[in-house]
């Protein structure tokens, strides 16, 4: 109508309209007109109509989807920039200002104005960042400080942006975010700071708790030693009791003290361990014997097992896998009533050079209740608050053993049922010793097909043996009591297949093994078979560790549990497949049988002073004493002595600079005093600090008689047909001579001879005596017995002797009363052995 009305072309060209389509909805359109020229007059009107719909739609998603950022990125406090790079322009949203503290105004809106807000420290970094993007190297995606200019506060910045190119690859534009992090970032450095402070204060922690035990174990040494002096003066009942009291005391407060260094050590990290080659059988044989006093004394069977695959020369921190047997072991003995506690030891996985060993310690013992089994391992922790009184025990043995066995890269773990008994179960990873792939001793093959009879009344310990006899290639069968043993040995000979040896149990119920023994050889005579008797352990010292007991010199005793190579040992030495001169018997006393010393004490502590005179003295040493380093280089010159025992700490000159003093005096003569260190250090690396300060040996403080002894009498002379042993004990003197006389039988079968005859008389004067209450008698009766059983070197016997011989100077009859018992027994058993011998010798 416009157009016929005007004449003048339509001036939009295009024009919205409202539409509507055949089912009345609403259709925007678009139409277009145009007049086309023709020849004619009339006219022509072109027109097209574009439905508008699907455009319009688009527009819309677009506002809204336009809305959506903006209204996200206000509500994430989001700031967003947009950088044109050919332009050199910056683009800021209004939280962008907010972010950088500028107003609009301000903001000159070129990049360089990006940079300026940056903090001084990061205004080189950043910038190359996004040069970097922009080269297309790396993401831009940063963290960085700005700094408001108002008042110069800083304010942290996470950052990111998308790179624009045109078809090139050139940047045109980048866009990208930005927004605060600032109370994020405070969070985490107030986190930090608060981590190590709790780290560092925990340091501090263990490391009191270690300097405090240290401390404390100085004077510890005091009260033990000078309690050890004091029981050995003439004492009332009475007071003997006090002071046995005093000495378990201060004993049990030492392992407490001994657990919290430990402890705090391994906390405080100061704990290395120290890595050697050892034996693994021998060494779990060794610290089982130490336990087995404990199992026995609760009637508990003590068994181990060490699977065949397990390699036999390890690399790895001994006495730290000791420990940890030890206080699972201890555990187990201390929570079990009745049954048994078996050690087994199985190989978990091998490598070139490594090995997996897996550990488990299961007893029959009370168990733990489900929801005690991961905290037990806590330190201070113990399963029931009541355990502490019942049991004892401070709670930090499983922690420690947690510790160590995550040192040693290991893990533990229990399993454990109320009532039922416990298995804790653990891993070491250990290197393999050298040249050593045959994994443990096989015996001779002579012994193949050896009949070996097993008895004993527990299960266990048959199974074991029997298992250990067959990987032997032995030939082994069981009996679980006397009755059963006499009929299996009655049985086979008649079937001409007679048993040639008997690893008999002494501790039975019902007929002891000394019993079946008698029965065995009465029945079976000469010809009977050979017999090992298995016996229980040693018994404690008076410092509440036990006493490691020794094979018996004629391999015919051994100590449950049995350790298979002392087993295999004696087997081959009865069954003659080794010379005796392989199986020589230990070196029954470990000490004395040296010629008296000349010592040189340097040490500045009183107590210590006299607690090392006096055992020193009592063993028929000689003393000359320094009170300090300074002293002790002074003296040295002056006089010949056989050793110098070595304080660490003094006053003046300490041990190392004095014993560097003697080592340069001695040059000039080239000769070499053994020199032992004496310390209360007993954080690791001190040994070896005393050997590289040119010390032979070292022995830990509080000193303990025994241990004193045996270090200093390794650099003794041996007694044997030397001079000047006057002081030295008779009993001891005679040391040696049975030895001696393995080459004269003549001589050797008069001693033996002698012996049920002189030890029987000995035995009945003492019993007199003890029955009469005189005890002056039977001190007489106990030192001759005491030199009698010294001949033969019987270890055990000489011991029960001794202690006899002591109890009887102290008066003391009532506990002579079972140390006598114990005379007895180990006599006999001396006895039979010695009878065996002499059978052997003709
Ligand atoms: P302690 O024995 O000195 O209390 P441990 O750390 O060695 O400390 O043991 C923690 C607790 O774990 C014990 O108090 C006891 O409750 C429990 N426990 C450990 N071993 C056994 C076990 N063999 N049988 C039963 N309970 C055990």
């Amino acid at each position: 109508q416009e157009w016929i009305d005007t004449g003048e072309a339509n001036p939009g060209a295009f024009r919205e309209l409202e539409g509507v389509t055949k089912d009345s909805s609403p259709a925007p359109l678009e139409l277009a007109i145009r007049p086309i020229e023709t020849s004619s007059d009339s006219t022509l009107l072109l027109a097209s109509m574009i439905d508008l719909k699907e455009r319009k739609r688009a527009e819309e998603q677009m506002m809204l989807a336009s809305n959506r950022l903006v209204m996200a990125t206000k509500a994430g406090r989001i700031g967003i920039w947009d950088y044109d790079v050919v332009n050199n322009r910056l683009y800021w949203d209004d939280r962008m200002y907010e972010l950088y503290g500028v107003s609009p105004e301000r903001f000159s809106g070129a990049y360089e104005a990006w940079e300026q807000g940056l903090h001084p420290e990061d205004r080189e970094r950043e910038p190359e960042k996004l040069r970097r993007a922009m080269r297309g190297e790396d993401e831009f995606d940063t963290e960085f400080r700005v700094v408001w200019p108002e008042d110069g506060s800083v304010h942290f910045i996470k950052a990111n942006g998308t790179v624009l190119r045109d078809g090139a690859g050139r940047p045109l534009r980048v866009i990208g975010t930005n927004w605060d992090i600032t109370e994020q970032r405070q969070a985490e450095e107030e986190l930090q700071t608060a981590r190590d402070q709790a780290e560092a204060a925990n340091r501090a922690k263990s490391e009191f708790l270690a300097n405090m035990s240290h401390e404390i174990r100085t004077p510890m040494n005091g009260i033990i030693g000078m309690a050890d002096l004091l029981r050995s003066t003439p004492l009332e009942q009475e007071q003997r009791e006090y002071v046995d009291l005093i000495s378990r005391s201060a004993d049990a407060l030492l392992a407490v003290i001994n657990d919290i260094l430990d402890f705090s050590k391994i906390e405080a990290g100061k704990l290395a361990l120290d890595a050697q080659e050892f034996d693994l059988r021998d060494a779990i044989g060794d610290t089982l014997h130490t336990l087995a006093y404990r199992a026995q004394g609760k009637g508990l069977e003590l068994a181990y097992q060490v699977q065949a695959d397990v390699p036999d020369r390890i690399v790895s921190d001994a006495g730290r896998i000791r420990q940890v047997l030890i206080n699972l072991v201890g555990n187990a003995i201390k929570f079990t009533e009745r049954g048994e506690v078996v050690v087994d030891v199985s190989l978990e996985s091998l490598t070139r050079d490594q090995a997996s060993l897996h550990f488990t310690v299961q007893d029959t013992g009370i168990g733990i209740a489900e929801d005690k089994l991961q905290s037990i391992f806590e330190s201070f922790t113990q399963a029931e608050s009541s355990t502490t009184r019942t049991y004892g025990g401070t709670g930090l043995g499983l922690a420690i053993s947690r510790k160590l066995v995550h040192l040693m890269k290991g893990r533990i773990w229990v399993d454990s049922k109320l009532g039922a008994g416990s298995t804790f179960h653990f891993t070491v990873l250990t290197g393999l010793g050298s040249g050593t792939s045959a994994h443990h001793r096989a015996a001779p093959e002579t012994l193949d097909g050896l009949r070996v009879l097993v008895v004993d009344d527990n299960t266990t310990n048959r199974r074991i043996l029997e298992e250990v006899l067959r990987s032997w290639e032995m030939d082994p069968g069981c009996a679980q009591n006397g009755e059963e043993a006499l009929n299996l040995l009655r049985t086979a000979r008649e079937q001409g297949n007679p048993f040639r040896l008997v690893l008999l149990d002494v501790m039975m119920p019902g007929m002891d093994g000394l019993e079946v023994a008698r029965r065995i050889r009465q029945e079976h005579g000469e010809s009977g078979p050979e017999i090992i008797h298995l016996s229980s352990a040693g018994r404690p010292l008076r410092d509440g560790t036990e006493q490691p007991p020794m094979p018996s010199a004629d391999h015919r005793v051994l100590i449950k549990p049995v350790k298979p190579s002392s087993l295999l040992d004696a087997i081959s030495w009865l069954f003659g497949s080794a010379t005796r001169q392989e199986l020589a018997p230990p070196a029954a006393l470990p000490s004395r049988d040296v010629l008296p010393m000349t010592v040189l004490l340097a040490e500045d502590g009183r107590v210590n002073q006299m607690v090392a005179v006096k055992i020193l003295e009592d063993r028929g040493h000689h003393v000359v004493l320094a009170p300090d380093g300074q002293a002790a280089v002074e003296l040295f010159p002056t006089q010949t002595f056989d050793a110098i025992l070595m304080d660490v700490q003094m006053p003046r000159l300490d041990g190392y600079a004095a014993t560097a003093a003697i080592r340069r005096h001695e040059q000039r003569g080239g000769s070499h005093i053994p020199i032992i260190a004496m310390t209360a250090n007993a954080l690791k690396g001190d040994r070896e600090k005393c050997i590289e300060a040119g010390m032979d040996d070292y022995v830990a403080k509080p000193v303990r008689a025994r241990e004193l002894c045996a270090v200093l009498e390794k650099f003794g002379t041996p007694a044997a047909g030397g001079p000047g042993s006057a002081k030295a004990d008779p009993a001891v003197m005679n040391q040696g001579k049975f030895r001696e006389s393995l080459k004269e039988p003549a001589l050797m079968r008069e001693l033996i001879d002698l012996f049920p005859v002189e030890s029987t008389m000995a035995l009945e004067s003492a019993r007199t005596a003890l029955t009469a209450g005189d005890a002056e008698a039977l001190h007489h009766w106990a030192h001759k017995l005491k030199g009698m059983v010294g001949v033969y070197e019987a270890k055990r016997a000489w011991e029960a002797a001794m202690r006899l011989d002591t109890l009887a100077r102290q008066g003391d009859l009532q506990r002579a009363q079972s140390v006598l018992t114990d005379c007895e027994r180990e006599v006999a058993l001396l006895r039979d052995a010695l009878a065996d011998f002499r059978a052997a010798l003709v």
